[in-house]
């Protein structure tokens, strides 16, 4: 089973909807982590002989175009986390469009090939938000894994697929993958990304990876850089917040270490292409 390793680009003060978190005026004054831990990261995936999706926000893109350029470069597929880690549920349909737009073109230029790629800043689509896909499709991309098929922090859809699947828009066809959750009891668990990653012990990882291939489904993985970097500078936030942000820093690396030779891990766009090759015969055949 083909599965996919991705990677959110971003910095350590990316934290979303935290009163402390820095407004984007100020990104520029504050000491940056990101290069050296992607760095790391692109070094992990080439040791293990993996190859990822990385999710760029187009403010990290512009500011350190050598990212993508080595991204490209080391076979790993550029995709984009929209261009100013903006929640979609607060921004109106004008306003994600631009952003979306916006992130896929500094991409564009920089990789110089077709980026097909977004995921939303916090997996933020919601029910309040009809008009996400559409307007993805209108910005160019082709597919999205922005769903995360339960509640989560910042949005969740709580009765999506667990599989990828076609989304038909007015704007026209998007693929979704929707992050992985797990079925157990009923419930619909995740362990596969984020404080969940960090908070789940290898072996439930590694149990909960097996029913979900067992399922004839992706295992989708998404990490931050910052997340292999237990010393960066930490903002100021709630109990509940700090520990779902920080928790098991010191240990995330060691565990991707192990996560990443258990998988064949290839980039979205590769299940993209295959899918698409599938669908070719029947369309002929109508
Ligand atoms: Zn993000």
């Amino acid at each position: 089973m083909k599965c996919v390793f991705s990677i959110d680009v971003e910095d350590w003060f990316h934290i979303l909807d935290v009163q402390a978190t820095p407004p984007l005026a100020e990104w520029t004054t504050l000491p940056s982590r990101v290069e050296a831990n992607f760095y790391r990261l692109l070094d992990m995936l080439s040791e293990a002989g993996a190859s990822a999706t990385c999710f760029f926000l187009g403010w990290i893109a512009e500011r350190y175009p050598h990212l993508v350029v080595e991204a490209e470069r080391r076979g790993h597929e550029v995709a984009s986390h929209g261009y100013a880690h903006n929640l979609v549920h607060r921004m109106t349909c004008q306003e994600f469009l631009e952003d979306a737009s916006k992130s896929r073109r500094i991409l564009e230029d920089i990789a110089g090939r077709a980026v097909m790629g977004y995921r939303s800043a916090g997996f933020s689509v919601t029910q309040d938000t009809p008009w996400f896909f559409s307007l993805l499709v209108h910005a160019g991309y082709i597919y999205d894994s922005s769903v995360f098929p339960t509640s989560c922090t910042h949005g969740g859809l709580a009765r999506a697929s667990l599989s990828p699947y076609c989304c038909e828009t007015e704007e026209g066809p998007l693929m979704e993958f929707p992050m992985t959750v797990a079925t157990v009891c009923g419930q619909r668990i995740c362990a596969f990304g984020g404080g969940y990653l960090r908070l789940a012990p290898l072996w439930l990882i590694e149990y909960l990876s097996g029913t979900v291939e067992a399922e004839n489904r992706p295992v989708i993985y998404y990490v931050h850089p910052r997340e292999i970097d237990p010393d960066h500078p930490r903002l100021p936030m709630g109990l509940r917040r700090r520990f779902k942000c920080y928790v098991n820093l010191r240990t995330t690396e060691r565990k991707l270490r192990h996560i990443l030779p258990l998988h064949d891990f290839v980039p979205f766009a590769a299940l993209v292409a295959a899918r698409t090759a599938e669908a070719k015969p029947a369309e002929v055949a109508r």
